[in-house]
């Protein structure tokens, strides 16, 4: 998809497929604007003048004849204070299917190629207006599911993580140069007390490469999301509190034991992270074949799940039978549903089975409890993943990746230089180190990737 030094112009549909108000089309490179004053007239009928960044009311026509294909709003950027660094032109016209394909088919026959998968997104960061991060960001902004995945998405987006990145790649440079001209002027030989320092500054910058990688834990769980499955005895609500929690009537909620024989699967967003939530059939010995399954299913969603929610019934007694089946599952949280039909018959049972874990006293049908189980949800996310500095959370697998990569070589680096091996050695390491560090953002330009991550973007990207 990379290709050699003079771009041709391209042309994709920017919003989604299928009727709206509005479409947009975008054209990009050095015969934008050509192209546009060709197709293009003002309303009364003269050759437009557009002006950058200003948006104006433009009839467009196939070249030479009065044919109109369409009104539209075209905005101007000129190169280099554009999206892609290029000359772009973005002509917002009728949302309809044909109007679009017409004038996607006119600009071809004017010149313009028809863009590939996330190609705007490739000619900005090869422009320099956006680093890798952010050009990733702006495909997370898009793909994002909560308001919490969009906000940190668009904090990367907007340079965030590569400021923070900036820095650290300083001080490594640093200590770098300050190795190779060791190297160079071999009688100004690094003295210990030199090397100690830059050890020193090795483990500084270790730490806070260490920090950064660590907050991938609740980074890739605010990508991806959790699994939260809800297992009890039937009958004790578990229906009633899956649709309680999702605000709307999805389970199918009887006073006969076994309705839930399968397991339901939805999504909701606790605290701004994606939660699958799962209902499953109720655990208990059974001998209706059906029900078997639905038991056998349950088992395999408790053993995929992040999060058990055990759910009890507050006026029954705890049969033997449930505290069994209990003890043995890994149970995050107990809530104690159906607390409106009167007090908890074995508050001392509960507990004792809770052995220190959340336990929640509330009711699906009244609504009470439910904040305090989604905090407890939330409580427990945050547990697992470790509460970071917003500003400097990793999301993508790929920057975790590199920056694992950087702090191997880093260490290696380190222990070179404080076992008395020569700067050479340890500077090999530090090399390897700076060149991790910069795949994120792209410094270190690595033609696969690259190809990699902008092909997963969609067409007008
Ligand atoms: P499941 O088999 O565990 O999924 O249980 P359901 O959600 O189907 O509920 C079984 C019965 O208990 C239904 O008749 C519900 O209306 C009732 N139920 C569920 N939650 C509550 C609650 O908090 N209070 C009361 N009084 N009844 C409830």
């Amino acid at each position: 998809m990379i290709e050699g030094v003079t771009p041709t112009t391209i042309a994709a549909i920017a919003t989604p497929p299928g009727r709206g108000a509005i479409g947009m089309i975008r054209l990009s490179g050095p015969a934008a604007l050509s192209i546009l004053l060709r197709i293009a007239r003002t309303p009364s009928g003269r050759a437009p003048n557009p002006v950058p960044n200003r948006t104006s009311l433009l009839t467009l026509h196939q070249p030479g004849t009065d044919w109109l294909i369409d009104e539209a709003l075209v905005t101007f950027f000129k190169s280099p204070h554009s999206f892609t660094g290029e000359d772009l032109v973005e002509i917002s016209c009728h949302g309809s299917p044909v109007v679009l394909a017409e004038l996607l088919s006119l600009l071809s026959r004017e010149g313009a190629r028809m863009a590939e998968p996330g190609e705007f997104s490739l000619r900005a960061f090869l422009n320099q207006r956006l680093d890798l991060v952010q050009a990733e960001a702006v495909n997370d902004l898009i793909s994002s599911r909560t308001t919490y995945q969009a906000r940190l998405a668009l904090r990367q987006m907007r340079g965030e993580l590569s400021r923070q990145l900036s820095p650290l790649r300083t001080a490594l440079v640093e200590l770098i140069v300050r190795l190779e001209s060791a190297v160079e002027f071999v009688e100004d030989d690094l003295d210990p007390l030199d090397r100690a320092d830059i050890c020193h500054a090795l483990d500084q910058l270790i730490g806070e490469l260490e920090r950064m990688a660590s907050s991938y834990g609740i980074g890739r769980i605010i990508r991806t999301g959790v699994k939260l499955a809800l297992v009890g005895l039937p009958n004790v609500g578990k229906s009633s509190i899956f649709n309680a929690l999702l605000g709307q009537d999805r389970a199918i909620v009887t006073p006969l034991p076994g309705t839930t024989r399968d397991t339901l699967h939805e999504q909701l967003s606790i605290g701004g992270v994606p939660v699958n939530i799962i209902d499953t059939a109720g655990i208990r010995e059974t001998s209706d074949p059906i029900e078997m399954i639905g038991v056998d299913r349950t088992r395999s969603a408790v053993a995929d799940a992040d999060f058990v929610i055990a759910v009890l019934e507050a006026s029954t007694h705890l049969p033997g039978v449930e505290k069994e089946l209990l003890q043995e599952l890994p149970i995050s949280l107990f809530a104690v549903n159906k607390c409106d039909l009167g007090p908890v018959a074995s508050p001392d049972a509960i507990n004792n089975l809770a052995d220190g874990r959340p336990v929640v006293m509330m009711s699906a049908l009244s609504g009470d409890g439910l904040d305090a189980i989604r905090e407890n949800i939330h409580q427990l996310i945050l547990a697992t993943g470790g509460a970071t500095d917003e500003s400097a959370i990793i999301t993508n697998q790929r920057h975790h990746q590199a920056l694992l990569d950087t702090l191997s070589r880093l260490r290696e680096g380190r222990s070179d230089l404080a076992a008395g091996f020569t700067e050479e050695i340890a500077l090999n390491n530090l090399h390897q180190a700076l060149r991790s560090l910069g795949v994120i953002t792209g410094e270190t330009f690595i033609g696969e990737i690259i190809n990699q991550i902008f092909s997963t973007f969609c067409i007008g990207k």
